[in-house]
């Protein structure tokens, strides 16, 4: 079969070195060896963003992102005080979803998919409830390729004390974030998005305050992250089996962005491919779904053009080697998704760009 390019967000296309970590010798999960790779990639990951290299710690389980935002509301959302979550998306309603799966008092900020987060109420709300201690958020939201306005959201919370419980899962790697500037205790993240690794690995970053606090009711025996902490921050043992394959090739792909100039190298990687897909398409009478502005660098929302349907547009893409991602709930009529995450070439994208030239530009 072709070799096909992923254009959705995650699992992305990996790199040669990335593929190739995966075939290395097998490891137990119990050796030291492996310990130390634990403890490698759990510091690596909080170095890459200096503003928490200092007071963040990092601990990696076996799951999908979403594994990781379940573990981390189940281990830090509070269980007397209340978790305000912020949803403009699939996932941030997810994360309220979650909260109500483990019995954690919140209640939600709900906002239409396409606004972006109503700071003013936000401010409003918290201000007049003292009851709410931790606000869940997610950083971009994946739904519409909205980049949420952290820098005002991390700004209130550190303003009013809130502790912020952040979905980063395709963020990090790519986006700017904050550390003590957000109040940041916690975000969750992935292997296989901006991280170029391969899916099975996730992990959460917290302060190094609630690692040391006392655990509250234990709600899950699996996504409990101070017996990951225990294990890995100790001995470096984990408390359950890891991907141990899936490690190695995380190890790689830290590697290649450390090579590459690390997260803002590869913000800027990806906004080139943005502008480059979007040149053509808006070339092509497209419009993005979002103002260009608020989108994210790691993916945008395309508006169907009249007539096309995004299912004849995928299979005209998967022809020529390209995987796009389709709209979710309401929005799955109207738009396509276009992710710019993965080993993605020069030439890559020129093919892609000649592609969809092909497929939208109307009767040949
Ligand atoms: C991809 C994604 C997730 C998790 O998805 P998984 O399929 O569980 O890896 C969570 N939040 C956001 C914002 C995402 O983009």
């Amino acid at each position: 079969m072709m070799r096909l390019i992923l254009l959705n967000p995650g699992p992305v296309t990996l790199s040669d070195g990335v593929r190739g970590a995966l075939v290395r010798d097998d490891v137990c999960h119990r050796e030291p060896e492996f310990a130390a790779l634990t403890r490698h990639i759990n510091a690596r990951l909080v170095a890459i963003y200096p503003a928490l290299a200092a007071h963040h710690a990092a601990v990696t389980l076996a799951s999908s992102g979403t594994g990781a935002v379940e573990a981390m509301l189940a281990t830090f959302a509070p269980d007397v005080t209340r978790t305000l979550v912020v949803a403009n998306g699939v996932y941030g309603e997810r994360m309220a979803r979650m909260l109500d799966a483990h019995g954690k008092p919140h209640e939600v900020l709900a906002h239409d998919w396409c606004a972006p987060v109503d700071i003013a109420a936000l401010r409003a709300r918290l201000a007049a409830d003292a009851a709410i201690t931790h606000l869940a958020v997610v950083h971009h939201e994946t739904t519409t390729g909205r980049l949420n306005d952290l820098a005002a959201i991390g700004a209130l919370c550190a303003e009013r004390g809130v502790e912020l419980l952040l979905d980063a899962v395709s963020s990090f790697g790519a986006e700017a974030i904050e550390g003590a500037a957000w109040n940041l205790a916690a975000l969750a993240a992935t292997a296989n998005k901006c991280l170029h690794g391969a899916p099975g690995l996730s992990f959460v970053i917290a302060r190094d305050t609630l690692w040391r606090a006392p655990a509250g009711r234990r709600r899950s025996v699996y996504l409990d992250l101070h017996a990951y902490h225990a294990g890995q921050h100790g001995d470096g043992y984990s408390p359950f089996t890891l991907p141990v394959h899936v490690a190695h090739a995380l190890d790689a792909a830290l590697d290649e962005l450390a090579a590459a100039g690390g997260w803002s190298a590869r913000q800027r990687s990806y906004r080139a491919r943005a502008r480059r897909i979007g040149a053509t398409l808006e070339g092509l009478g497209l419009s993005t779904l979002l103002p260009v502005a608020d989108c994210s660098a790691v993916l945008w929302s395309w508006r169907l053009p009249p007539g096309q349907t995004y299912t004849a547009l995928h299979d005209a893409l998967k022809t020529a080697g390209f995987v796009i991602y389709a709209g979710q709930g309401a929005l799955g009529p109207a738009i396509f998704r276009i992710a710019h995450m993965g080993e993605i070439s020069e030439a890559d994208l020129e093919r892609l760009c000649e592609a969809l030239v092909r497929s939208l530009g109307g009767p040949p």
